[in-house]
């Protein structure tokens, strides 16, 4: 019923952690992959890792986001490949910490040039390539933090997380006549490389907030990304969705029970 093995999909930040998982999901399903970010030497080995998930092609293109000459380069790469692009998972991002009292103008910048420029970036590099595919599809990757929640030293990021949803639901106006949907994934806690060299009591403490009882994986994001992805999805559009294990609904720490 959902078939993605004719889908040209594109994901930046696809070389590591929330975006490799995404990419691994849609390779496995048989789809053509292009995975975008800055270190060659992560996308050499994540292109290799997502060759042997599906017999779809894979293909890696070192591109800065913040950039928008590069992620015209990035979306001319992936169709040149493919033949076309059909569905853009706009997914990098960064969150270096800082407190709001002591952040600079420059630390600031990185974040909202990262996060929110280049979201619009990716997405209008992509955008006659997925007018073209008549079946376009964007998937941003947001967060709990900020569209939901708040946590200390993130001020900046949570309202870059914001920002991409208030570009979404105007987006998703404009580019509905061209029959492409765009909506958001708000992930929770995501157990990636990065997270879990914090060490399992830390990991313990987070898992033990979340309903669920555990921290969610890449392919999480991915299972909705690919369904955000089909032909069948086309009636979605301007949508948040947290995947976040229920961590979002607690009142209070006595509300998580073991
Ligand atoms: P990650 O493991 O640090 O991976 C980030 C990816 O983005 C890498 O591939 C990185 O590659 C790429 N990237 C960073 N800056 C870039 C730039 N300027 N141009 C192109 N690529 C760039 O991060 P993650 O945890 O998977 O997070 C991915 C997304 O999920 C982010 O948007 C984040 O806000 C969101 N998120 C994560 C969590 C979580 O629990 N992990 C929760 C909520 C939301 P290079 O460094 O080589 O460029």
């Amino acid at each position: 019923m959902f078939e993605l093995t004719d889908r040209a999909v594109l994901v930046t930040g696809g070389s590591k952690g929330i975006g490799r998982g995404i990419a691994s999901v849609f390779a496995r399903a048989g789809a053509h992959v292009a995975i975008a970010a800055r270190s060659a030497g992560d996308l050499d080995e994540a292109v290799g890792m997502l060759d042997a998930l599906g017999p779809g092609k894979v293909l890696g293109v070192p591109t800065d986001i913040s950039d928008r000459g590069s992620c015209d380069e990035m979306a001319a790469a992936a169709v040149e490949a493919f033949g076309g692009l059909d569905v853009l998972c706009a997914n990098a991002g960064i969150f270096p910490e800082a407190s709001l009292a002591t952040m600079t103008p420059e630390q600031l910048a990185e974040v909202l040039d990262v996060n929110v420029k280049g979201t619009f970036f990716a997405v209008q590099a992509c955008m006659d390539a997925l007018i073209a595919s008549g079946t376009g599809r964007v998937v941003l990757t947001s967060s709990i933090t900020g569209p939901i929640t708040g946590y200390p030293g993130w001020t900046h990021y949570g309202a870059s997380k914001s920002a991409q949803l208030g570009f979404m639901r105007t987006a998703a106006i404009e580019l509905a006549p061209h029959g492409i949907t765009v909506n958001a994934i708000l992930p929770g806690n995501i157990l990636t490389e990065g997270l879990a060299e914090m060490g399992e009591d830390y990991l313990a403490g987070m898992a033990s907030a979340i309903p669920a009882g555990a921290l969610g994986t890449p392919e999480d994001i991915g299972h909705l990304a690919a369904f955000l992805a089909t032909r069948e999805a086309g009636y979605i559009t301007g949508q948040a969705v947290a995947v976040d294990g229920g961590q979002v609904l607690p009142e209070s720490p006595d509300a998580v029970r073991p």
